[in-house]
């Protein structure tokens, strides 16, 4: 039997920064709660010297297939090589990733994704983001403690001594909360091609004003915006938004409008594009992925074709690379998708959640239907050092799942019992009476979780 693996280049010369300065390989790996690559502000922080194997089974996020190249592998001879994919259509700017070999990966220039924040001021109905400051710094994994301005300053001035060129792009949260963001881009404009990616409303008068140089095609450096165009959130104002695109265009800094989407304002995109038409700024149908905060997820068909005949073919639904037949799959394994059904609460004390749970393993589970296998539970405290839990949980799977099967699975967590204070919850499939998943290196799904103390803690 041939062996088979994917590499990939991410690690190398693409990763993601996050607000406490972990580094990510890939969003792919940031959304299934891989562990970070390190912390940049560690001593020993270093990039991948060359392409690594992929756990992953499935690659769908756009700037991993944008940035990242990849080969698929048998018997170590390349099956498959899967370069980068966005550029081809969306600008003509030099894209040194997408040319780079297994033998000779790119080391002298650096793409990333940097989220110097993830909380924001808006309350787009499709986005975590928007639930609340305290919450997104609870939830997300290295939200928090966000870097100083000072060692932000220290961070890129070390990468620009580092690499030649790179791409910079700047997302959130709203990036512009961070007051790093302008002495920043002051910083690396010269250096980088920047691109932000903001919804607008916050110090673009400042920014226009500021010392960051506007983006020049002859050297590719510079700072391009794109303006993030979300007509349904509670704060957004369309003529300040107009205002500010135009100021952003007439000053050399936009690159165009991004537009999400989402159902509940998919449908407005030709009225928008065509607004803009008149200004010559363009408006980019951005494809809405996973779930909104009311717990829907995916188009309808008449959803999907709109998005199909006006969507850049980069973006197209289908853009996903699946790695099942190259991923070595252990006897045991469970990829978990986790996201609350009821309000949060934090004197309530019961906490019910929706998860797909899918069969990552070889092995079927319950084969003769039986129950062994299930979902469960596990709340550790936050603060010990010795993982003991305090309390379990479980939900039946509903009889057999093969491999590579997925099922939705509703599961209880009650807290009546459990002492106040801050505990983190562990997502797991177990075969009962023999072992959890983690324990065979499956990947828990872990969040924090606040147990009462209702009155010290203001409402977010
Ligand atoms: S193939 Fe995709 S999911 Fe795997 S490491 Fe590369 S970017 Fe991440
Ligand atoms: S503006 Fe962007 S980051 Fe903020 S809530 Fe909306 S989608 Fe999320």
């Amino acid at each position: 039997m041939s062996t088979r693996e994917v590499r990939c280049s991410a690690g190398v010369n693409f990763g993601l920064l996050y607000p406490n300065g972990d580094v990510y390989r890939c969003m792919r790996d940031y959304n299934t709660r891989m562990p970070p690559i390190g912390n940049i502000l560690d001593d020993d922080f270093a990039w991948h010297d060359r392409p690594l194997t992929c756990q992953q089974r499935v690659c769908n996020t756009s700037c991993d297939s944008d940035w990242a190249s990849k080969w698929l592998m048998s018997d170590g001879a390349v099956d498959r090589h899967v370069p980068a994919t966005e550029w081809n259509d969306v600008t003509q700017q030099r894209h040194p990733w997408r040319d780079q070999t297994l033998e000779n990966p790119q080391h002298d220039a650096i793409m990333l994704i940097w989220t110097p924040t993830l909380p924001c001021n808006y309350s787009c109905s499709y986005c975590g983001c928007a639930a609340g400051k305290a919450q997104v710094l609870r939830e997300f994994p290295s939200a928090t403690p966000e870097l100083t301005v000072a060692q932000w300053q220290d961070v890129f001035a070390r990468l620009i001594k580092q690499f030649s060129w790179g791409q910079i792009q700047t997302n959130g949260g709203e990036p512009f909360l961070s007051d790093a963001l302008i002495p920043v881009f002051e910083q690396i404009s010269q250096h980088f091609s920047v691109n932000v990616v903001t919804n607008a409303s916050l110090k673009m008068y400042e920014l226009t004003r500021s010392r960051v140089k506007a983006y020049d095609a002859a050297s590719d450096t510079g700072l391009q915006i794109t303006a993030s165009l979300h007509p349904t959130s509670h704060n957004f104002r369309w003529d300040s938004f107009l205002g500010n695109v135009l100021m952003l265009k007439g000053n050399g800094l936009l690159r165009g409008v991004n537009f999400v989407g989402w159902p509940g304002q998919l449908f407005m995109y030709e009225y928008y594009r065509d607004v803009f038409a008149k200004y010559d700024v363009e408006v980019l149908l951005q494809p809405w992925v996973g779930m909104d905060n009311e717990g829907y997820q995916g188009y309808t068909p008449a959803e999907s074709e709109y998005v199909q005949l006006h969507t850049r073919s980069s973006r197209k639904l289908e853009n996903q690379l699946d790695l099942s037949d190259y991923i070595a799959m252990p006897d045991h394994a469970a990829e978990l998708e986790v996201s609350r059904l009821n309000p949060r609460d934090e004197g309530g004390r019961e906490h019910i959640f929706a998860v797909r749970v899918t069969n990552a393993g070889t092995n079927t589970w319950n084969p003769a239907g039986a129950g062994d296998v299930r979902l469960g539970t596990r709340l550790f405290p936050a603060s010990r050092g010795k993982r003991i839990a305090v309390r379990e949980d479980r939900a039946d799977l509903l009889g057999p799942i093969a491999s590579g099967e997925g099922r939705d699975v509703e599961i209880t967590v009650r807290t009546d019992e459990v002492a106040p204070g801050d505990y983190e919850l562990a997502f797991d499939v177990v075969h009962e009476n023999k072992f959890w998943f983690a324990d065979l290196g499956s990947a828990e799904f872990r969040m924090p979780l606040v147990v009462g103390h209702p009155s010290l803690r203001i409402a977010s």
